[in-house]
């Protein structure tokens, strides 16, 4: 057991920092800042551990995660398009697509060009994400989907979309289907903030048709694609954890600087170790993160993304709600950048996997038994 970077994982923190503090701390939230993925592109750090014949680097998820937190340790929002260049639908197209689906809609993504989202979530179908009632059916050389999809994250800036559908009536028959936004019976619902203030949006599919041959996914689905979501969530552990780290940074420096009763903050034992808890939080949390990350490289583990997202969602949310602490009412400012670290990392208490849903699958490795989430009626009614 060695828990030393290598030579090669410590050159990619390095070239992630390097990037990273060339680009600008805020960007225009009104329009996607492609200049930034691109960039990321430029010095190869987009689909990281993607096969390089897939237009990746052919590296390892492990070195995915270093890049992603230290981006989002030095420049909070530009770790956004790293995430969305690694992780996420470009994973799933990746590991499912067609050599032309590679082609045409992973390639550009990876290139900073175009941008991909998955569309899971439905008004009735969160947590339970395997309820959800899209419809995709084949008819000729087309294929028609109907359905509609909620909080799609950056969906309004998105050329195209991965979205999950139901090709029959069971759990089997879900599959995916790759949605370009100009699609006859496509359309996005109106732009809407989350808390932290990025964009979303819904995503509005009325008799939509794509050609058949951009079917990502059909049979047995559900469970393909959420072994490749069991591995997104390392990407939103990463920015949690980078997020909760910044935040350490920021409180450890204001304390030195901030006097009051004629002392620096630093030296209030009450403040000290408030920020040790933190420290103890986020480094505990970020050894299961590189646990989970080499072993997802070849025995992806759903319980070590669980233990892995869980304890880097609470030590980033409660490092930043510490770090506010700290800076007292300069820090719940809207112009202070703790807000945003706050707000963000609470969101991933909710996406991608909320805290509870983590809980319920670490507890069935706990018992070593599955734990069916339906209530009996309606399992007895299936
Ligand atoms: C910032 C953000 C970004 C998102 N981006 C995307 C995106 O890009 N694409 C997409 O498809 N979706 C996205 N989502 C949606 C996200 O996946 C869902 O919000 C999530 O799955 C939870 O579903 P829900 O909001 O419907 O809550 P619900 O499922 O209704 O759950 C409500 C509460 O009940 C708890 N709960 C539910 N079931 C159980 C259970 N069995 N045991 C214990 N507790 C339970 C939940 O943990 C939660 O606290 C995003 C959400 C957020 C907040």
């Amino acid at each position: 057991m060695d828990f030393t970077l290598s030579e090669e994982q410590r050159a990619v923190v390095d070239l992630a920092e390097s990037v990273a503090r060339d680009l600008p701390a805020e960007h225009d939230r009104e329009s996607y800042p492609w200049e930034i993925a691109r960039a990321f592109h430029d010095v190869g750090l987009t689909g990281i551990a993607l096969p390089v014949e897939d237009g990746g680097q052919g590296a390892t998820l492990l070195d995915s995660v270093l890049a992603i937190e230290t981006v989002a340790r030095v420049r909070p929002r530009a770790a956004d398009m790293l995430q969305a260049t690694n992780f996420g639908a470009v994973r799933q197209i990746a590991a499912f697509g067609t050599p032309e689906q590679k082609e045409r809609y992973l390639a550009p993504v990876l290139r900073g060009e175009k941008l991909v989202t998955v569309g899971m979530t439905e008004p009735e179908a969160g947590s339970a994400a395997s309820d959800l009632r899209t419809t995709a059916r084949l008819d000729g050389d087309e294929v028609v989907v109907n359905g509609t999809k909620v909080f799609n994250s950056d969906g309004p800036y998105a050329t195209h979309h991965v979205v999950w559908a139901r090709f029959g009536d069971d759990v089997r028959s879900i599959g995916s289907v790759i949605v370009p936004v100009d699609a006859p019976g496509f359309e996005h619902g109106r732009p809407e903030q989350f808390l932290s203030g990025e964009y979303y949006c819904s995503l509005i599919m009325e008799d939509c048709r794509v050609p058949a041959d951009h079917v990502l996914i059909r049979e047995d689905g559900f469970r393909k694609m959420m072994s490749q979501f069991n591995i997104e969530r390392l990407g939103n552990a990463s920015r949690a954890l980078g997020y909760g780290f910044r935040a350490l940074e920021l409180a450890v420096e204001y304390a030195k600087t901030r006097n009051q009763f004629g002392r620096p903050l630093a030296e209030f034992q009450g403040l000290q170790w408030k920020l040790a808890d933190a420290s103890l939080a986020l480094e505990s949390a970020r050894l299961l993160l590189y646990r989970a990350a080499s072993t997802a490289q070849t025995t992806p583990s759903a319980t070590d993304t669980a233990l892995a997202k869980l304890a880097c969602n609470e030590a980033g949310y409660r490092s930043a709600d510490t770090a506010l602490q700290v800076f007292g009412g300069f820090g719940f400012s809207t112009e202070a950048e703790l807000g945003y670290l706050l707000t963000r990392t609470r969101a991933w208490m909710i996406a991608g996997g909320s805290v509870e849903m983590l809980k319920n699958r670490i507890a069935e490795h706990v018992f070593d038994r599955r734990f069916d989430q339906r209530g009996r009626q309606q399992a007895a009614a299936e």
